[in-house]
């Protein structure tokens, strides 16, 4: 018997079919998108501080978010361990066999990006929040001038390169507190500077290392003050570690990074066993905003660290 028969009337039949159309449709929408775990991240990127660190430098801010949220010392940068094919990972959840970033101080791809976004580049996780959640605010402040090639300038609120990590903070609060932003990405200079200058496992090395977590302090204390933490999570990373007076190598010493999350909805698990690479961290953005991730993303969201 056709289906239609089991209605009294093809009117009915017609209702029925608009009805389950309906409900199809917003399955799909439910599919693309499901509620946010977390209505702010902040990501903050300090540049050079390896993993290792942590074993001597005098850090309470970032010990705070790693006692009462979670971590790992053993995350990964990709190879080679070097800024700008790093950020790029981070922000693009994928290696540079794909978005095409591959050396230092990288402002176009040296190999051409898999697939190219509206923007005219790999797609960022600015992206993804952009078509996703269209009135939703982003930014980015940061302190090396090599950032500014790495994310879609058209479409962040908020494009602003610091002198200084102390001005880039400022910007970046100045930024959080007016807009609420969904996403906020703080890029500070400190360590690398120092680690190249005077040398990584320096006294002056770990001094700049507990000047970054003074700022992330500050930050804290911001955030705490104004209620935000409430609705926020952040996460702390880097681009890669150091050895001597460089970094770009295949030692632990500078492909290690901390990776630590704190805030809504961050179970308090502290050290995660999972392994953790920079190109999760762009998954793990978009799965707390409650965002569905491109399926030519490589990385995946760190779900160990999130509540359930
Ligand atoms: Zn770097």
């Amino acid at each position: 018997m056709p289906i239609y028969k089991k209605f009294k009337t093809m009117k009915n039949f017609k209702y029925f079919l608009a009805l389950f159309c309906a409900m199809y449709t917003l399955s799909l929408v439910a599919q693309k998108q499901s509620a946010p775990l977390s209505k702010h991240v902040i990501l903050i990127g300090s540049d050079g501080f390896g993993a290792y660190a942590f074993n001597k430098a005098k850090v309470p801010n970032l010990r705070k978010m790693m006692q009462g949220g979670a971590y790992s010392l053993k995350a990964r940068s990709v190879l080679p361990s070097s800024s700008a094919v790093n950020w790029a990972s981070m922000l693009m959840g994928s290696g540079p066999e794909l978005h095409g970033y591959t050396e230092w101080g990288s402002k176009t791809p040296e190999l051409p990006s898999r697939i190219i976004g509206k923007s005219g580049m790999y797609p960022t996780i600015f992206s993804v929040i952009d078509q996703q959640i269209p009135n939703a605010k982003k930014g980015v402040a940061y302190s090396w001038g090599g950032i500014q090639y790495l994310f879609e300038k058209d479409i962040v609120n908020l494009n602003f390169n610091g002198s200084t990590d102390e001005q880039t903070l400022n910007k970046a609060l100045d930024f959080i507190l007016n807009e609420k932003p969904a996403l906020t990405f703080i890029h500070f200079n400190q360590p690398d500077g120092v680690g190249h200058d005077i040398g990584h496992d320096t006294d002056a090395y770990y001094a700049a290392v507990e000047k970054i977590d003074a700022l992330i302090g500050k930050l804290l204390n911001t955030l705490e003050k104004e209620g935000l933490m409430k609705e926020t999570t952040i996460i702390f990373s880097s681009d890669h570690g150091g050895v001597g007076k460089g970094h770009g190598g295949k030692s632990l010493l500078e492909v290690e990074i901390p990776w630590i999350i704190y805030g809504k909805n961050i179970a308090p698990k502290g050290n995660l066993t999972t392994s953790i690479v920079t190109y999760d961290t762009a998954p793990t953005i978009a799965y707390l905003l409650g965002l569905t991730t491109p399926n030519f993303w490589r990385g995946k969201p760190v779900k160990q660290a999130i509540t359930q």
